[in-house]
């Protein structure tokens, strides 16, 4: 079973948390200034690493909170939980 670290509640299943993708995806600073071509990047397009990758997960059966998760795509290890604004030990945040 996969536990997730959530930084306010401790570690909990997988399904009491719900997937909200790539948390390494910034949103344009200036949304006036860029066209489609680039919010559709911006909302559409991602990268599919192999390896540690950042995600975000909402605790939804939990506390609610967004959190953020180093988890690696090969083997499924989470290495690494934090708040939607702490740093991760150990890794880039
Ligand atoms: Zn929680």
């Amino acid at each position: 079973m996969l536990l997730i670290p959530c930084p306010h509640c401790g570690p909990r299943a997988q399904v009491e948390f719900a997937y909200g993708g790539d948390a390494t995806v910034a949103r344009p600073v200036d949304p006036d200034a860029v066209g489609a071509r680039q919010w559709l990047d911006h909302v559409y397009l991602r990268e599919n690493p192999k390896g540690p990758h950042l995600e975000w997960w909402q605790h939804v059966a939990g506390c609610r909170a967004w959190i953020r998760v180093r988890r690696d795509t090969v083997t499924h290890a989470v290495l690494g939980a934090a708040t939607a604004a702490g740093s991760i030990e150990g890794g880039a945040s």
